[in-house]
């Protein structure tokens, strides 16, 4: 608790320093128009959809965009995979194999560091189809940092991809998911960026079995699951074929997170049908680099 004032005062401090200096990044990129949404979710986020749902106050804004998304709800059966953390010298190109094989797109949240090492890859990425996101330069607990430490994380990161696949991310998803509201906001207001955790966790940096991996993820696939797994890890990638299979003979159709999110809608009156639950529960104390547990704090659900 005392950690938290000390890192909450210390933010405000570095807050205010930075605006009093000549705020560098300030007009970055305002949050001007909501159109960084890939495609049609800012532009028609609810003409349509007359919210059904609650006795929601007639909303005096103009509806404010989703900053973060953990799942969607959509029409017909969507599923979009991730992959954090790489890209991965030799795990990556052979889950790339796979999905090509089966002409899967998927996204993968980057980790600048590894970017640079792997321009290449990451241009195949690209080049295949596949949706690129920022996922911090070297991998820190981002709710407990400033937010001009923040930003460079997440600046160098976007530079790297930039110049090494001439795409610049859209999507960010914090280390561990470990986000503040304030910081999401924050996050899209500087960057643009839609936030994006997920509902569907195998703990594969936990648990290095392919098996595992398969059965966590094929217990709790739904329509409109964001999938998180890590192409950094042999036993993730081996699971991959019969994942995708299996997935793929249920029924699913795969997609980028920017296409799901692109179908999302509010969903339609209580109908509680409570997917398993909203997973990520495990606790934050992000200690090893390579890929603790998600913090809890995160995902949130609409
Ligand atoms: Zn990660």
């Amino acid at each position: 608790m005392h950690r938290l004032l000390f890192a909450v005062s210390i933010f405000f401090a570095s807050f205010a320093a930075l605006h009093a200096a000549p705020a560098p990044a300030e007009g970055a990129a305002p949050s001007s128009p909501p159109a960084t949404e890939p495609s049609g979710k800012s532009a028609t986020p609810s003409p349509s959809t007359p919210s059904a749902d609650a006795p929601a106050t007639p909303a005096p804004t103009p509806a404010a965009p989703k900053v973060t998304y953990s799942d969607c709800h959509v029409d017909g059966q969507y599923i979009a995979m991730t992959f954090d953390d790489g890209p991965h010298k030799t795990n990556t190109p052979r889950l790339l194999d796979m999905l090509k094989e089966r002409h899967i797109h998927a996204t993968f949240f980057l980790v600048g560091e590894n970017v640079v090492d792997n321009q290449e890859i990451v241009k195949r990425i690209v080049a295949e189809g596949h949706e690129l996101g920022n996922h911090s330069w070297s991998h820190p607990n981002f709710a407990i940092m400033n937010d001009a430490s923040v930003r460079e994380q997440l600046q160098k990161t976007q530079d790297a991809i930039t110049k090494a696949s001439g795409v610049t991310p859209k999507l960010m998803r914090p280390p561990y998911g470990s986000f503040t509201t304030r910081q999401k906001n924050w996050a899209h207001g500087e960057f643009g960026f839609t936030v994006v955790l997920w509902d569907v966790d195998p703990e594969d940096w936990k648990y290095r079995n392919a098996e595992r991996v398969k059965r966590e993820i094929l217990k709790a696939a739904v329509s409109g699951s964001i999938v998180l797994s890590h192409d950094i890890h042999k036993t993730t990638v081996d699971a991959m074929p019969e994942v995708l299979d299996t997935l793929a003979a249920r029924g699913f159709k795969f997609v980028t997170v920017s296409q799901l999110i692109s179908m999302d809608h509010p969903k339609v009156k209580a109908t509680p049908v409570p997917k398993a639950s909203p997973v990520p529960k495990a606790d934050s104390a992000p200690t090893a680099k390579t890929e603790p547990a998600p913090a809890p704090a995160a995902p949130s659900k609409p």
